[in-house]
């Protein structure tokens, strides 16, 4: 199929949609991406709001394409999804994060967490906990420290093998972080049904902490509430000094976001600075 495409495109003719063609050739050359490792894992630190110490890491998908550059996640994680290659590319990153974290643990220390994020597709995928974890263990990083992303529409009534993957990870003493919270499917009431043990604020609503009193009421809720569950906020895309004194002042735990580091491969993190206790 994907050279018949190909050739639709190459003779200028064919009943192919041109964003069809687009995605059967990103298709094409992710799957040679994969085996040639060309999708590797970049790292964001995950820190403590006004001290700017580092505490996590959160390995995310980047694709060294040849021609292209670098290709973002968003471009080809739906591809992955559709065309069945994401069981690959999650072991891939996931692969390479833990090799990554080992090295980053040099630096920042023996409690670094590692999160990594998780298709809804792999997630019910059979047996996808148990390859998980003996990846993770193959690479020689502690369970303990590895904390998987998931969104929160997966975990809906309707998701029970979702549910179930989690657990098994959980169990195995792995932590789940709830990925974009407060972008629609959020609910205050489920809250302490969620298998979750962190909280990620999306970017949407953090941008809005200082400039809406009722967001920041929000928030202040949230951060009670999720104290009185057992699980720690991580407040995302935090871009200003003005984000973070609020929530340092507001006893958020964790936060992430360009103002912090952008995402970089571990080479370059490893190159800076050791990181200093204040900012
Ligand atoms: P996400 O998990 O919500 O990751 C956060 C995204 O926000 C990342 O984009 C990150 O680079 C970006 N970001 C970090 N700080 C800031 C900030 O201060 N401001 C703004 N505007 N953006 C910031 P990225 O790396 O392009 O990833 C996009 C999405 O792709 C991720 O969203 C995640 O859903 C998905 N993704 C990334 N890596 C993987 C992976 O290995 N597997 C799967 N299944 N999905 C992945
Ligand atoms: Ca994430
Ligand atoms: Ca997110
Ligand atoms: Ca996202």
């Amino acid at each position: 199929a994907d050279t018949a495409l190909y050739a639709a495109k190459l003779s200028g003719r064919g009943r192919c949609r041109l964003d069809d063609l687009d995605s059967a050739e990103l298709a094409h050359d992710l799957a040679q991406a994969l085996s040639a490792g060309q999708v590797r894992a970049w790292f964001q630190p995950v820190v403590r709001p006004t001290t700017g110490e580092v505490v996590g890491v959160e390995a995310l998908a980047r694709w060294r394409h040849p021609e292209r550059g670098c290709v973002r996640p968003d471009e080809f994680i739906a591809v992955a999804e559709t065309t069945g290659l994401i069981g690959e590319l999650g072991a891939a990153v996931l692969a390479d994060a833990c090799r990554g974290a080992v090295e980053l643990a040099r630096v920042h220390g023996d409690g670094l967490l590692l999160t990594v994020n998780v298709s809804g597709r792999e997630l019910v995928s059979e047996g996808y906990a148990e390859r998980a974890l003996a990846l993770v263990r193959a690479s020689g990083w502690p369970v303990e420290r590895l904390v998987v992303e998931v969104t929160e529409s997966l975990l809906d009534a309707s998701s029970g093998p979702a549910l179930e993957t989690l657990h098994r990870l959980r169990a195995a003493g792995a932590r789940v972080a709830i990925d974009d919270f407060g972008t629609g499917y959020s609910a205050f009431s489920r809250l302490d049904t969620l298998p979750a043990d962190y909280l990620k604020l999306d970017h949407g609503f953090t941008a809005q902490i200082t400039t809406s009193d009722r967001r920041a009421g929000v928030l202040q809720a949230l951060l009670s509430l999720s104290r009185a569950l057992g699980m720690q906020v991580i407040a995302e895309g935090v871009e200003d000094e003005e984000q973070d004194a609020l929530l340092g002042a507001l006893g958020c735990p964790l936060a992430q976001g360009y103002l912090y580091a952008r995402p970089a491969p571990v080479a370059e993190l490893l190159a800076r600075p050791a990181p200093a206790g204040t900012r």
